[in-house]
């Protein structure tokens, strides 16, 4: 009785997977189906070698400097230990000598990113972030940033990328003059989450109309965007990939998300969500392979290496086709649990499965050009830019 049932998902797990393999992107529908029932091994391939056919065999990375400008946040995501309160005898913000000395060791090290994060509007309601502000001539911490990011740009060449939480219409104008490229994660488009004790509870900057509102406009603004999902905080499958739907759709009016981003919850102590369950690899994997043939082979897939110990070529086999920014200075300081692996080891490690390990810049190869990069930057670009514009060879 069973039999003919099971031929005709099967046949149907085939068509989509068939449908997905054309790279023009799959329905929701499909993505469902595929989510829920495919073989995970089927999934793979057709991801392999989708991002095979769209991105070759490369696999890239950003050297980066990690400049956790300021911890103090308005929100309290469940699963977070980046954020802080104010404490005593703690700086709010750090200083521009404190940036400074960051990205200048940035600069020794070879990297060409330094890549600012921070805690979301702390000045809203904390009056410690407010007279950090006041005391060095700035009214919010986009208005710090802005200044930070400038400083980091005309004293060491390096190129900012920030990741500051929800911005609006004017912040994007202005970080736009001195990032090439900006980010703010989507997470999830589940409104659920932000119920009482779920993982955005207490977090009004996780509400996904803000965040999608943000990513639109930068991509109104040309922008080259960094966004993507946290998965295993509680979304549900159809929540997961109507988050990468969400996605998709404003890359299609825009055509600005210069990589996808998909990243596994872990749980962390002293957060209240330290006994929550964390996706498994093969979750991750499946994710990933949906997440490619929804948006075709041609798109930037990145998960970080560092959130899966040692498995993470495993995250090549579902289609990816970067790693992030890999740090040879600072440490995770959103996961500063999760040590990032050595860049020579991810090399070799990439080579072991096939592909080549290059370094790209804080903006892809295909976003490095006048239509998404503001006059301001394109001298400090091209200083870094090789012939086809992934990172010049370091000496
Ligand atoms: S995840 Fe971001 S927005 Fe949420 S509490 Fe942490 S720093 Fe704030």
């Amino acid at each position: 009785m069973g039999a003919p049932e099971l031929k005709f998902s099967t046949s149907r797990i085939d068509d989509a997977l068939a449908r997905g393999a054309r790279g023009a992107g799959i329905a929701r529908e499909d993505a469902m189906l595929l989510m829920e029932e495919a073989a995970l091994g089927d999934l793979l391939e057709a991801a392999a070698r989708l991002r095979d056919a769209g991105r070759g065999r490369i696999v890239s990375y950003s050297r980066k400097v990690f400049i956790p400008l300021t911890h103090l946040c308005r929100d309290y995501c469940g699963y977070c230990t980046f954020r802080s309160d104010p404490k005593p005898g703690h700086a709010p913000y750090m200083t521009p000598a404190e940036v400074l000395a960051v990205a200048e060791a940035g600069v020794r090290a070879g990297c060409k990113e330094a890549l600012f994060s921070l805690g979301d509007q702390p000045e809203r309601i904390f009056p410690e972030a407010r007279e950090f502000l006041t005391r060095h001539g700035y009214e919010t911490t986009l208005d710090y940033l802005a200044a930070m990011t400038l400083l980091v740009l005309e004293k060491t060449g390096l190129l900012p990328h920030a990741n500051p939480g929800v911005m609006g219409a004017d912040d994007l104008a202005r970080l736009r003059q001195t990032n090439v490229s900006l980010g703010l994660m989507l997470e999830s488009t589940s409104t659920r989450l932000r119920h009482k004790g779920a993982a955005h509870w207490r977090a009004p900057d996780k509400a996904p109309a803000l965040r999608l509102c943000t990513i639109e406009e930068a991509g109104r603004q040309r922008i080259a965007f960094t966004t993507g999902i946290l998965i295993g905080i509680g979304e549900t499958l159809a929540e997961r990939v109507d988050s990468l739907f969400a996605i998709r759709s404003l890359h299609q009016a825009y055509g600005h998300i210069q990589e996808v981003l998909i990243q596994p919850f872990r749980a962390k102590a002293d957060t209240r969500m330290a006994n929550g369950d964390e996706p498994s690899v093969a979750d991750l994997q499946r994710t990933l392979a949906v997440a490619r043939l929804i948006f075709g082979g041609g798109v930037n897939i990145q998960s970080p290496p560092n959130l899966v110990s040692d498995d993470y070529p495993l995250l090549l086999a579902a289609g990816i086709n970067d790693w992030g920014g890999i740090s040879p200075v600072t440490r995770d300081f959103i996961n500063p649990e999760a040590a990032w692996p050595q860049i020579p080891t991810l090399a070799a490690r990439a080579r072991e499965s096939g592909y080549e390990l290059r370094e790209r810049l804080a903006v892809y190869p295909e976003f490095a050009n006048a239509y998404f990069i503001a006059p301001e930057l394109r001298v400090a670009l091209a200083r870094h830019c090789g012939n086809d514009l992934y990172a010049r060879e370091s000496a």
